[in-house]
């Protein structure tokens, strides 16, 4: 960064910003992480200079060799990772998995079945404002009043409809998925079941969540959330439906150019931490964090959705705090170097900008060494913010300030 700044003082200057913001704020946005330095260097490196069109062995271009031998490792890995027959680690992002994975199953005007953005599902799921949605039938499912998915309704619905694909998958949803579920209820159909793990990726990775492995047909992910990878996308299947949809193809020429073999070298880092026993403890930790966190916020009158998490992620409910919508929560949160964003919660009565509740997560905290003592001291922080914030304001600030500077990032 330095060398940035010394070259380029305008953009130097931002990169100094963000890290500085990065260094003083506590992260609790659940898709949130914070990369190795390794996997981080990896992205700076020549990889960025080189065409790679097609794939390791098969390439359009020249003086693959080296890359090729990269996107191997990368490959190899990830397949060992999460047990997969297939894997192709070459989407830009997750959202671009998932495009790749719903052309290359359906043809437009075909049906899907996928969890509804205000129950917590993605917008690659059916968003009428997604190419899911602008280009496929999509038939919404939602959660219980209690916030659980409703397999009932999940089932009725395959059953009337028919889809050609099932979605299973959130972007906000803090307990356990039963993929065994969604796997006799796609049979029962003869839907293609298709996981989106992109939020629990590296709970699933060390096995403190089910994996959808064993249950999907195909699974994408995002590798920058839980999985704390570099920004991008990965898209895993059984050999079977590789070999029927050709995945590779719905990629490489489909939707993308040349591959950010760069970006590649950074996931194929990542991966290989992962595969390292200190990434489970890791893993364990996120989620002791977030129980911890979850009812140290009960216990100060927070509500939360299905009343706590299984996972790394909960979503708090702020009807109780009658004033405050979520909206006001995520901006006097900034105020006070906590990070973290709005959130609808199930029957939400205000507007998706506004919305009454906030999603938290542990996974960036966790990277930085936060521990179950700490959740205490968030949870008390995000209390004032609540109930009297410009009593307190200076008091969390300090707070934050204590806990930030006790677990720094990038040391050394
Ligand atoms: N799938 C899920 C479940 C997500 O939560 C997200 C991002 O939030 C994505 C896909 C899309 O990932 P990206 O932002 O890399 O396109």
């Amino acid at each position: 960064m330095n060398y940035v700044r010394q070259m380029d003082p305008e953009v130097g200057a931002g990169l100094f910003s963000e890290y500085e913001r990065q260094q003083n704020n506590i992260e609790l946005i659940a898709s949130e992480n914070i990369l190795s330095t390794a996997s981080m260097i990896a992205m700076g490196t020549v990889l960025t200079n080189k065409y790679a069109e097609g794939y390791p062995g098969k390439r359009y271009y020249g003086g693959c060799q080296e890359v090729d031998k990269v996107e191997d490792i990368a490959i190899e890995r990830v397949k060992k990772l999460f047990g997969a027959e297939y894997a192709n680690v070459q989407p830009h992002s997750g959202a671009q998995a998932n495009m790749a994975v719903t052309m290359a199953v359906c043809k437009a005007g075909d049906t899907i079945l996928g969890m509804s953005l205000d129950a917590g599902g993605h917008l690659t799921h059916g968003s009428p404002v997604n190419f899911s949605g602008l280009f496929y039938n999509i038939v919404p499912y939602g959660i219980t009043e209690e916030g659980y998915l409703n397999y009932d309704e999940i089932r009725a619905l395959a059953k009337q409809h028919k889809p050609k694909m099932i979605i299973a998958g959130a972007s906000a949803y803090p307990r356990v998925i039963d993929f065994k579920k969604f796997r006799e209820i796609a049979d029962e159909v003869g839907a293609v079941l298709f996981v989106d793990m992109a939020h629990i990726a590296g709970l699933v990775a060390a096995g403190v969540h089910p994996s959808p492995i064993p249950y999907a047909d195909i699974v994408t992910s995002t590798t920058h959330k839980t999985l704390r990878g570099p920004r991008g996308g990965i898209i895993l299947s059984t050999a079977a439906a590789a070999e029927k949809y050709n995945f590779n193809k719905a990629v490489f020429p489909g939707i993308q150019g040349g591959p950010l073999e760069h970006v590649i070298a950074a996931k194929a880092v990542c991966f290989g931490e992962a595969l390292k026993p200190e990434y489970k403890t890791y893993q364990e930790q996120v989620v002791k964090n977030a129980r911890a966190l979850a009812e140290e916020l009960m216990k100060r009158g927070f509500k939360l959705i299905s009343s706590g998490t299984d996972n790394h992620l909960m979503l708090v409910d702020l009807t109780n705090f009658s004033d405050v919508s979520g909206k006001d929560m995520q901006n006097r949160c900034d105020e006070v170097n906590i990070t973290l964003n709005k959130n609808s919660i199930p029957r939400e009565p205000r507007s998706p900008f506004v919305t009454s509740g906030v999603r938290i997560g542990t996974p960036a905290i966790t990277t930085r060494g936060f521990k179950e003592e700490d959740m205490a001291v968030i949870a008390d922080c995000l209390y004032k913010v609540v109930s009297d914030f410009e009593g307190t304001k200076e008091e969390v600030r300090a707070q934050v300030s204590a806990l930030t500077k006790k677990y720094p990032i990038y040391e050394g």
